[in-house]
This record gives C-alpha cells, structure tokens and sequence, in this order.
C-alpha cells in the first residue's frame, strides 16, 4: 500500500487532540559537546512514555464500527502493548494483548491498568503471532502490527512532523530504528517539511538488520538481537518499512550497549529526563561522533522513557558508567 506525507498529515488531525505535543528540548551542553545546535523531541514525555501512542491511537481510530465493537489483539512485550491498550481504553475498544510469561511485572501491571486483557504464552516454545493470529480466528479480533502497517508508521511519523514545524528546517534527523515505524514515518515527515535533511536510522550494534538491508537492497533477517534496547529487539525490518526506508533514509548508524548506557545516563544527569535505552539510541550516536555534526541543524528522537528503575540501578554500580 502506498503512503505518503499526506497520510502523516492525516494522521496528525487524529492523534492530535488526544496525543501530547511533546517539548522539543535544547542543551547548551549537548551543543557545545558536539559543534552543533541539537534539537531533541522528547517522546519519553509521550503518553503512557514513548511515542508508540501515535502510530496505535491512528490505526485503532479508523477501524469501523464493527471491528471496533469486536476488538483488537497485539503481541508485544513492550511499548506497542501498551500503547494499544490505551488506545482502545481512550476509543471504546477491547483490546487484548499477548505477552510472554516472563515480561516485566510493570509492563503487565501497566498493559491491564489501562484495561486490557493479556493472555500469557510460553516464549520458549510458543510462536507469539500464531496466538494472536489464533485468538483473532476465534474471537474476531483485528490484529494491530507494531510497525508494518500504513496508520501505525503513518502516526509514528506526527512526531517529526511536530518537530520540523517547530524548529524549521533542519540538516540531519536522527531516528531510532526497529522495525522501521518510527524511521520510515519521520522520514516521510522530514522529506517533505525538509526537503534537504538527511534522515539516519540509528540501530543497536547487536541488531543491525536495517542497516545491512539499507546495504544490501534487500530485507536481511538476524537472529533475536542480544541488547539492552529492547524496544529495538527485532528481527527484520517489514516490506512497507523497507520500501519507505530505501526511498526516503540516507543512512544508518549503529552504538554499541556501553554507548547507549554512558549516554542515558548522561540525559538523565544533565538534562533531568528519564530515557529508556532504546529511547537514547539517536542521542548516542551523535554525542559519540559518529557522524559530522559540526554547525549544522541536528533533530533528535528521544523515542521513549519506559525503563525498569530496580534494572537500572543495578547497571549503575561505579566503573560501568564511564569509560574515561
Ligand atoms: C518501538 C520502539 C522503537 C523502534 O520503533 P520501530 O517503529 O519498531 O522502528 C524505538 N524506541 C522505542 C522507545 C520504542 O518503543
């Protein structure tokens, strides 16, 4: 299916009066540190913390009356289940999440508090989409993909377009990659409110699929990538991500978890905004250098602030944190 800057555009009219028009935030430091002017908008400060809400309040608010009296299902340990799970509550619609028996007890205790049903699998030896695909048989539940879907990129992509209208043109915006939602929609964004801006995926160095498909021309699959951004724990890049990607990013760049963890840390310090790891990746790669940033315009997605606090502090024991 084709989609456009006009779907993002739409998309925005839905998201709008329900989502948060997050702060784009600066740092005197962050410019200094890199030659730059750095601008980051902060989807850590999104609804229910990341900016998943966008892309599942735009899908789930153009089912049809009939789907919506049925229901939705999604599989995701994460901030996707999450995100539908507020989605639904906000629309009126019964939302069901599959999730593994071993998730983190906040992130079930969240998915139910905002009213959703979540039915537990055994990640071991149960295919997570086959039981979605299976409940969705049987109850007649649509199912809510967490990133190759035209309405969920499409919302995902709100967030650059909000960004580019405050701050104008820019040179570079950097993304974090999974499966190419957030990217493919920003990219859109950024194509047409900045013509001449680079857009960079920015992925774990354990989970590089996207930057070898960008390579490659073609979609590369890995196996599960072991990292501490979970939120970018994915296999492959979808078709419709891919395509977009092909067509509207100019490169990628990857960090490393000691990277990623020296500069969450460092948001948090200095900025005063708890980010999640996977939410740091864009920051990360610009404030290692990775890329030539000195006097230009750089935008920053910070996608997310849901991190287990009892985890992090557990990684912050001394001599962890820096590597100089
Ligand atoms: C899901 C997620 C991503 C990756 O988004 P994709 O659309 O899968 O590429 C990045 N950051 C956070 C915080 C996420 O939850």
């Amino acid at each position: 299916m084709e989609v456009s800057y006009e779907d993002v555009a739409a998309a925005h009219a839905r998201v709008r009066a329900v989502a948060h028009r997050t702060p784009v935030l600066r740092s005197a430091t962050v410019d200094a540190l890199t030659g730059a002017s750095v601008f980051f908008k902060a989807e850590n400060l999104q609804r229910m913390g990341a900016f998943k809400f966008r892309g599942a309040y735009n899908a789930l608010s153009q089912l049809t009356s009939a789907q919506r009296k049925k229901g939705v299902v999604a599989f995701s340990s994460g901030n996707h289940a999450q995100a539908v799970a507020l989605s639904g509550r906000l629309l009126g619609i019964p939302a069901t999440i599959v999730m593994p028996t071993d998730a983190p007890q906040v992130k079930l205790v969240a998915t139910r508090g905002y009213g959703a049903e979540v039915v537990s699998y055994d990640a071991s030896n149960e295919d997570r989409q086959k039981i979605a695909e299976k409940l969705a048989a049987e109850r007649g539940l649509t199912v809510i993909p967490p990133f190759n879907h035209p309405h969920i990129l499409a919302g995902q992509g709100t967030a650059a377009k909000e960004l580019i209208e405050e701050t104008g043109p820019l040179d570079i915006l950097l993304v974090p990659c999974g499966g190419g939602g957030l990217l493919s929609g920003c990219a859109l964004a950024a194509r047409h409110l900045s013509p001449d801006c680079r857009v960079i995926g920015v992925e774990p160095a354990e989970g590089d699929d996207g930057l070898r498909s960008f390579r490659s021309g073609r979609i590369e699959s890995i196996p599960l990538p072991k990292t501490i951004a979970d939120g970018a724990r994915t296999t492959a890049l979808g078709t419709l991500t891919f395509a977009l990607i092909r067509a509207n990013v100019d490169d990628f760049l990857t960090v490393t978890d000691a990277e990623l963890l020296r500069w969450m840390f460092f948001l948090w310090e200095r900025m005063k905004i708890v980010v999640e790891p996977t939410g740091t990746l864009a920051a990360a790669a610009l404030l290692e250098n990775k890329l030539d940033a000195k006097g230009k315009r750089v935008g920053v997605v910070l996608s997310g602030g849901n991190v287990d606090l009892a985890w992090a502090a557990r990684v912050m024991a001394p001599g962890l944190l820096r590597k100089d």
